[in-house]
């Protein structure tokens, strides 16, 4: 099987493991795959359990597709990512509960847990709202990854950045369990930040740790 065809399977494969995950459902979120020059990304509007390796779009850099195909109304920001983010092979987007709960308030995810250096700093920061599709929500969105492998989305959902497509499903299922740790806390009491130096020791034994360490 070709690079380009393993990853169309692979997509497929991750799709079906997300929908069954509840970290998205029926025809939210989208994944793509860095593919030589461009990406390889999933269909517009098409269940989860539905999509098939020939489904699967590619998309170059300039924005160009087969003819007879859509991507996912969210390729402007997979292929502005992936021209900003020479770090970033995969991109996994979804709409899970306790992530786009923080996200329709419009809040960050502050260093109220260890795991926060999953999103690569001492914050989870969320962008600015912008119809969904636009170039509007893909400059917002680039900008928020800044320094990150994550972010949240206003009144919308989450991103999850990879050195491989498991890589950014890891990162994705994390960043919705420290969601939700953060606002089971807030119900609890007042969560205690940790600081600069507390974040940055996580952060360099993340370098040598588990999946966050491999390409
Ligand atoms: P697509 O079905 O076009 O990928 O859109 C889903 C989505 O999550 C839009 O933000
Ligand atoms: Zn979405």
């Amino acid at each position: 099987m070709s690079d380009a065809q393993t990853l169309r399977q692979d997509l497929v494969t991750q799709g079906a493991k997300l929908a069954a995950s509840g970290l998205s459902q029926g025809t939210s979120g989208n994944l793509s795959a860095r593919c030589g020059e461009g990406f390889l990304i999933t269909p517009s509007g098409t269940p989860y359990e539905e999509i098939t390796p020939e489904a699967i779009v590619p998309v170059d850099r300039d924005g160009h597709w087969p003819d007879g195909q859509r991507p996912s109304s969210e390729w402007r920001f997979h292929r502005d990512i992936y021209l900003a983010r020479p770090d970033a092979q995969a991109i996994v987007h979804v709409h899970p509960p306790y992530a786009t709960a923080l996200a329709m308030c419009r809040r960050d995810i502050p260093p109220a847990h260890y795991m926060i250096a999953v999103g690569g700093g001492g914050s989870i920061r969320c962008a600015g709202y912008h119809t969904y599709g636009t170039q509007a929500l893909s400059d917002a969105v680039v900008a928020a990854l800044e320094g990150r492998l994550a972010c949240l989305m206003a009144n919308h959902g989450m991103i999850a950045l990879g050195s491989s497509l498991a890589q950014a499903m890891w990162r994705a299922v994390e960043v919705e369990n420290l969601a939700r740790q953060y606002v089971l806390a807030l119900q609890v009491g007042t969560p205690v930040m940790l600081t600069d130096d507390e974040v940055a020791a996580v952060l360099e034994k993340f370098a040598h740790y588990g999946l966050m360490s491999r390409s």
